[in-house]
């Protein structure tokens, strides 16, 4: 039977699989979602003896089901290869207590990799599949990890040029130099003069100015997203938690039936999301635990029922998640009105309007199992040293937000089901607060000298990803103004 897809904002329906990654985001500024949410249709136990891309296959096909299973396989197989440095794709590591589910084991070492390196695959079928005889552009709001791994996978991808924009001081060291070191000749980066929220909000105009998009059109281009907008970001994230949860089986961690919670370190709530989809697809998964850092508009609103963006934008230690104004937040207030278009635009309006919503306790019921948590800097800080000191287990900054958001919730609930925290990012990524935290002030050193300080004292290699941008030239020095966005884009294309 075929998915068909529909805008969250209910101006456009029936639409494909295939056609929805093509366009990104939907005519009406909504986002795509599928009419109903299949259920896994096999066994836990048969899952459980598979491999990732196996896994892969079974979870994607329901969702992407005008896709034929020899181009969904050749899909997966292309992007879950040697580009992951471990067989298992994602792999789970146990220490202190929890299962850390370790998602950065790809090219660009964070979580972004788990569907971006799948996406370009899927949208280059996609194109085939509809006919587009226009060349793909990818306009892309990054908080600094998606840009990177957007580029790793449509660098040079014919018929496809890439154009990626990130907040100039809102991002880490490592994560600036990945992006502007990119090679590929249709690859373009472009620091703005704002934070993460003016760039997704900018590249969100464009998508819905039609005299803008007519005009490309008329030049031969088309836009599509990389961001979790795109609901071919969102599906390849189902499968980790339907893998991780059969992995725990398999390993006799848990047993048939018994339910775990899952912990995500939150910003764009595109990770959450899936992990939600995956709940709602027959996984029995608990509760979601939301874990934001000092930006904490998510933890205010699953406390409160009100979304309200009107505050301080803070630049902390998890940059990933410094995000005021979470995109797919939107397909769970769809879902939990119901699938109620008309609800949920009236909402995104007053959100676009006057920065603040208030959902119905109705709505708020339908999202009961979804708890937000909030952690500090310096609680993340002392998570990430307590757990290396303690289990010598080494994470990131964003992975630490939501281990401590764990132990807090622990500590309130005495909840004793079993964890799953994911785990987004390789600690190389973030190396100064990494270092910071666990051997103390760093000031005024050098990044690859941290780096190579913090391999010496935690015994993990420096991933290639870092070693290929020791020493690579910089290539894109553009910058501009907020305002400006269009006219950088109509000049990238030469228009
Ligand atoms: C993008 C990102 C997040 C946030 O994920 P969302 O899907 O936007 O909620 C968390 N951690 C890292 C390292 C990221 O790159």
């Amino acid at each position: 039977m075929e998915l068909s897809y529909q805008s969250t904002r209910g101006g456009q329906a029936n639409v494909t699989a295939s056609q929805a990654i093509l366009q990104g985001l939907a005519a009406d500024g909504g986002l795509f979602m599928p009419t109903q949410i299949p259920k896994l249709d096999i066994a836990l136990e048969t899952l459980a003896s598979m491999t990732y891309q196996e896994t892969a296959y079974e979870v994607m096909k329901l969702f992407l089901t005008d896709y034929t299973e020899e181009e969904l396989k050749s899909c997966i197989k292309r992007a879950y290869d040697s580009k992951f440095d471990t067989e298992e794709i994602a792999p789970l590591a146990k220490a202190a207590g929890a299962y850390y589910l370790e998602l950065f084991h790809g090219s660009t070492i964070a979580f972004k990799d788990m569907a971006l390196s799948i996406l370009p695959h899927l949208m280059t079928t996609a194109a085939k599949k509809n006919h587009v005889d226009k060349e793909i552009v990818i306009l892309t709001a990054t908080s600094g990890d998606t840009g990177k791994a957007a580029m790793a996978g449509f660098a040079d991808v014919p018929g496809t040029r890439i154009i990626v924009f990130y907040p100039k001081d809102g991002v880490s060291k490592i994560q600036e130099l990945q992006m502007r070191t990119q090679k590929g000749d249709n690859t373009c980066v472009v620091a703005i003069h704002g934070n993460f929220d003016d760039a997704q909000t900018g590249v969100k105009k464009l998508f819905g100015d039609v005299r803008f998009t007519s005009g490309l059109a008329e030049k031969g281009f088309q836009f599509s997203s990389a961001n979790s907008i795109n609901i071919g970001r969102l599906v390849p994230q189902v499968v980790y938690y339907v893998y991780a949860y059969v992995k725990l089986l398999e390993n006799e961690e848990i047993q048939k039936g018994e339910k775990i919670n899952v912990v995500v370190p939150t910003g764009n709530f595109g990770n959450i999301l899936a992990a939600y989809l995956a709940k709602e697809m027959g996984i029995p998964i608990d509760k979601l635990i939301c874990a934001s850092n000092e930006n904490k508009v998510l933890y205010d609103f699953f406390a409160t029922g009100t979304y309200d963006r009107n505050r301080e934008f803070i630049l902390t230690s998890s940059p990933s998640m410094d995000i005021l104004i979470s995109s797919n937040l939107e397909r769970l207030i769809y879902l939990s009105a119901g699938c109620d278009a008309e609800k949920n635009k009236e909402l995104m309006a007053q959100l676009g309007e006057k920065g603040v919503y208030t959902v119905t306790q109705k709505m708020r019921e339908a999202m009961a199992d979804i708890k937000g948590g909030s952690a500090s800097q310096k609680e993340d800080a002392d998570e990430i040293s307590r757990v290396f000191k303690g289990a010598g287990y080494l994470m990131d900054t964003h992975t630490g937000v939501a281990s401590a958001v764990y132990q807090k919730y622990v500590a309130e609930t005495g909840d004793p089901t079993k964890a799953v925290i994911a785990s987004t990012a390789s600690p190389y990524k973030f190396a100064h607060s990494v270092m910071e935290a666990i051997a103390g002030s760093q000031e005024g050193k050098e990044e690859f000298a941290l780096i190579d300080e913090m391999s010496a004292l935690s015994g993990l290699p420096v991933p290639n990803a870092v070693e290929e941008i020791r020493h690579a030239p910089i290539r894109h020095s553009r910058e501009c103004d907020v305002e400006d966005m269009e006219a950088e884009v109509r000049d990238i294309l030469g228009l």
